[in-house]
């Protein structure tokens, strides 16, 4: 039986992580999820919204599936973090947000973020099916971020050859094992000359190695453009971690919004999954939400630990449900909740 940390997150965080869980029990996966509290109930009760607990956990699974976590607007909100280095010795530090503070300490480098029109779900575009790889470790999100004086506010952007080449190298490898033909990579290169443009050069240069993947690349708003006009001409996108933030939410307006978008965090040490959508407040504890992005996020994480049986059967009742149009949630145009259309999935699992 294979250990899962489970963090239910914050907003519509809980219910659509009660649905994860019971989709998995219903599949048959052999997964055990643990469940550790993060973000306000962890502040409330813990007295930290990011409490060892934590990463004690998944210092031992290895594997998180979590839900969104909310981090206020503007302000000088910062998580802060205490761990033991190797020696024992306490390390304080402070992020702009739960999600970037777990993604930095577990090295979590790249976000994969798998974009593809499903039957049933309506939208603008056609033949949708993009793999978007964003760099996760530095860019503008390195959180050194500061008031110079009560006008003027800084931020750094950093990147660098290590960590770009290690994404690059991440989205290539995906890629040629589902043999995916072509990488785009995604900058602002005429602008930001060193930033992006070391970016540019060093995934330009990784993709010399991958003679069977045509790399080419795009200036961030040319590809928003050709994105929302023509999306089914590309095939994966690689990008630094901010305008992989932005076109990933982008991607998923093309093929039904914020409800349908899955998402990885992939390191060396361990892996989270977890959809790309935030903590949605307007619709939250209302058994609203859409679960979908959250169920196949859990099937990215079977699929990422060769469970491939169970992926494709959560995978295939899924569809079976968004084709027949009966147990949708708002967001798809039907009028079940996120516990009614759960429980389609789960009788077609069952079936
Ligand atoms: P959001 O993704 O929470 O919501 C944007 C819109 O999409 C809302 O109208 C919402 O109702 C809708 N939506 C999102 N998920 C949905 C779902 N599953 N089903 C149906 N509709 C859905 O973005 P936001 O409002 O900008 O952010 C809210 C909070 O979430 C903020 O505190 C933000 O920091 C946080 N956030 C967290 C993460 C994370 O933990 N990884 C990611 C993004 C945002």
């Amino acid at each position: 039986m294979q250990k899962v940390t489970l963090l239910p997150g914050d907003g519509i965080g809980p219910e659509v992580t009660r649905a994860a869980r019971e989709i998995v029990a219903a599949s048959g996966a052999a997964l055990e999820l643990e469940e550790v509290l993060i973000g306000q109930r962890a502040e409330r009760e813990a007295g930290t919204p990011l409490p060892a607990s934590v990463f004690d956990s998944i210092a031992e699974t290895r594997l998180a599936l979590k839900g969104p976590t909310q981090t206020p607007f503007g302000g000088d909100y910062r998580v802060h973090i205490e761990r033991k280095d190797a020696n024992g010795n306490i390390e304080q530090r402070t992020y702009p947000s739960i999600a970037i503070a777990l993604r930095k300490e577990l090295g979590l480098y790249v976000n994969v973020r798998p974009v593809k029109n499903y039957p049933g779900v309506a939208s603008r575009f056609e033949h949708v099916d993009l793999l978007i790889f964003r760099e996760n470790s530095e860019d503008l999100y390195s959180g050194m971020e500061r008031m110079i004086d009560e006008g003027t506010a800084e931020a750094i952007k950093i990147i660098s050859f290590r960590a770009s080449e290690r994404a690059a190298r991440f989205a290539l490898d995906y890629m040629r094992k589902l043999r995916r033909k072509r990488l785009t990579v995604v900058h602002k290169a005429n602008v930001m000359k060193m930033t992006d443009g070391l970016f540019l050069k060093t995934a330009l240069d990784t993709g010399k190695d991958y003679p069977d993947i045509a790399v080419d690349q795009r200036v961030v708003d040319t590809l928003c453009m050709e994105l929302v006009m023509r999306p089914e001409t590309f095939d994966g996108l690689l990008l630094p971690n901010l305008y992989g933030d932005i076109v990933s939410d982008l991607a998923a307006g093309l093929v039904g919004g914020l409800g349908v978008a899955p998402g990885a965090n992939i390191g060396t040490e361990c892996a989270m999954f977890e959809a790309v959508h935030g903590t949605a407040p307007d619709i939250a504890g209302q058994d609203i939400a859409n679960p979908m992005a959250m169920i196949l996020s859990t099937v990215m994480l079977l699929r990422h630990i060769g469970e491939f049986g169970a992926a494709d059967r959560i995978e295939a009742a899924l569809t079976a449900v968004l084709a027949e149009k009966k147990h949708l949630t708002r967001d798809l145009g039907g009028e079940a909740g996120t516990r009614g259309m759960t429980e389609a999935i789960v009788e077609k699992l069952k079936a």
